[in-house]
């Protein structure tokens, strides 16, 4: 039973290495976030376990996670007294790529090496990035409850394959050993080593150790290596943020959210009161890969009174802000909560609406105060935006005010103009928001139904986005002014149609009559009615429909689906 195995790597693992040694090869040092940060994991989920079996805590209740080098053998090694890992655990964590969305992943590769290693930074580099530095790399890991003779040995040069032991390990946990490649050997100086660490886990809970430096007598005795921490050890979220400054809010950035870049913005709060919890909330630069998995993308984590317990909380955050990163630290949840118990909690449900209304008026005030910068989070985010006003209709307001959109008021095909800017350049007659949604920009700019808008100096929305017929059947008004699609049959323009304007109507319809009927007649029931309009100044014909009709945008959509 104590024979080595060889498995072969699952190919997308093999893809994954070859990847990340030829494109983070300018990024190396995230090896340590990564291995650090799984251990800090390994700590976290055996404490969440032994809340409800203390004895896996057993005599050896302090976690820590240990680095230290040595420049003879050329290895790094990461220890851990965490809740380690079976066999199985092994084979499929160390030997396969388990996330959901892997095969979209791969596909959205282009060979371009700055674009690729964004993308694979935000995938997860995870723990095959020790080979980054890394030519061999052995585990040795033995599973909360397990025996000492039932620990796991697992080796790989990181090519095709891995092998697997069955060995004796003292204690519990994991020690990850990377047998440095000669290029990164100046990862085996502990200085080193001890300012990555400051620099991407000084915000862990759990305390970070090094080897305390031994003087030449203590060597010479062969004292044993005393550990000291090099971390704060605190967990940032439950800092002062007077006391965190902002090279640390954008580090923790980008161990949460597996992100090379500095986030957008971000948002830390303490409430008290009905609920009590934290919440760090960031809005990141950059799109993620799967933005558009609708499933996949909610990153949040949710803690309970420090105590990590699961990531991407869906119930945390509604789903048109799926792009928001960060955590919540709830003083109210049972520790021993559930995705079902998630689900229907007044505190959830509370802590859910508070941190929406956070990052909906963290929006406003950045477009408020630097309007170009939220163009650009426009331009990245606001597709997704859009999903808002039908998701959550208490926020329509808010939600509408962020909406960007092109207009015949420029030339540009940009969506730029927000509703408040449409709303002050609208005049004391008018009292609707116009818009009209058409499969691409040109094809809503050209509409003949716009002519008389223009010739009016009235300004229209033009939307042709996917989602756009969606957004504008939910939005009922803003600053009580009703949206108005100009395809509509029965078209009002109030107050802005003046008398000379009817009656030129009315001896049109008059004179027209003849023809309209021999028209109707032709069309047959193509149409509902031929009508005289005075709303084309070039145009002979325009098709519209009446207002409780499916607009023919919407009726393209269901067709789409099949409907
Ligand atoms: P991620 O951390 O995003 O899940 P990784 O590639 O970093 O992905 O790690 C893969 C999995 O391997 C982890 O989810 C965890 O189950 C396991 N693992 C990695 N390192 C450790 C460790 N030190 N202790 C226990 N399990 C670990
Ligand atoms: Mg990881």
């Amino acid at each position: 039973t104590r024979q080595t195995e060889t498995h072969g790597f699952q190919t997308e693992v093999k893809q994954l290495l070859h990847l990340m040694i030829h494109s983070l090869y300018s990024n190396k040092e995230i090896f340590l976030r990564e291995l650090v940060s799984n251990a800090s994991d390994a700590a976290d989920k055996l404490r969440f376990k032994a809340l409800s079996d203390s004895s896996l805590l057993s005599d050896d209740a302090e976690l820590y996670v240990r680095v230290s080098a040595d420049k003879d053998s050329k290895t790094i090694t990461i220890s851990d007294n965490g809740i380690g890992m079976t066999r199985d655990e092994v084979m499929s964590n160390l030997g396969t790529i388990a996330k959901s969305g892997t095969a979209e992943f791969f596909s959205q590769l282009s060979g371009d090496q700055a674009k690729d290693s964004r993308l694979i930074g935000q995938f997860g580099v995870g723990f095959y990035s020790a080979f980054i530095v890394a030519e061999a790399v052995t585990v040795r890991t033995r599973a909360a409850g397990a025996a000492a003779n039932e620990a796991i040995e697992w080796y790989s040069r990181g090519e095709g394959e891995f092998d697997l032991k069955v060995i004796e390990k003292a204690k519990r946990g994991t020690d990850i050993i990377l047998h440095v490649r000669d290029d990164a050997a100046e990862y085996l100086d502990e200085w080193r080593l001890k300012s990555i660490i400051t620099k991407y886990s000084d915000h862990l809970s759990i305390p970070v150790q090094m080897p305390k430096a031994a003087d030449e007598e203590e060597k010479a005795a062969d004292k044993k290596l005393e550990w000291e921490a090099v971390n704060s050890g605190q967990a940032l979220w439950t800092r002062e943020k007077a006391d965190i400054s902002d090279d640390e809010y954008k580090e923790f950035y980008k161990t949460v959210a597996h992100d090379f870049e500095d986030p957008l913005l971000w948002s830390h709060n303490k409430v008290e009161g009905t609920s009590e919890y934290t919440s760090l909330l960031y809005i990141p630069k950059r799109a993620p890969w799967d933005l558009w998995n609708r499933e996949q993308q909610h990153g949040i984590k949710l803690y309970v009174k420090r105590v990590f317990i699961m990531d991407d909380a869906t119930q945390l955050m509604p789903s048109y802000l799926r792009f928001v990163r960060g955590l919540m630290d709830s003083s109210d949840l049972p520790l021993n909560v559930s995705r079902e118990i998630l689900q229907d909690n007044k505190i959830t449900r509370s802590m859910r609406n508070g941190s929406t209304k956070k990052v909906l008026s963290m929006l406003s005030k950045l477009a408020k105060d630097e309007p170009e910068t939220y163009q650009n989070f426009w331009n990245t985010f606001g597709t997704v935006l859009k999903e808002g006003p039908a998701e959550d209709q208490a926020n329509q307001e808010k939600i509408a005010g962020l909406l960007r959109f092109a207009s015949t008021h420029q030339d540009s095909s940009e969506a730029t103009v927000s509703l408040d800017d449409y709303l002050a350049r609208m005049s004391d007659k008018q009292d609707k928001i116009y818009y009209i949604v058409a499969d691409s920009y040109e094809a809503a700019r050209d509409n003949p139904a716009l002519e008389i808008f223009r010739k009016k100096n009235i300004e229209v929305l033009l939307l042709s986005e996917r989602i756009d017929e969606w957004l504008m059947s939910h939005l009922s008004e803003y600053q009580e002014k009703s949206f108005q699609a100009v395809t509509r049959g029965d078209l009002d323009l109030g107050e802005l149609e003046d008398n000379a304007d009817k009656e030129q109507q009315e001896a049109a319809e008059k004179a027209f009559a003849e023809h309209t009927e021999r028209f109707a007649k032709a069309l047959g029931d193509k149409v509902k009615s031929v009508r005289v309009t005075n709303r084309l100044t070039a145009s002979p014909a325009c098709i519209v429909t009446d207002s409780n009709d499916m607009s023919t945008q919407m009726a393209k959509l269901m067709e789409a689906a099949g409907q």
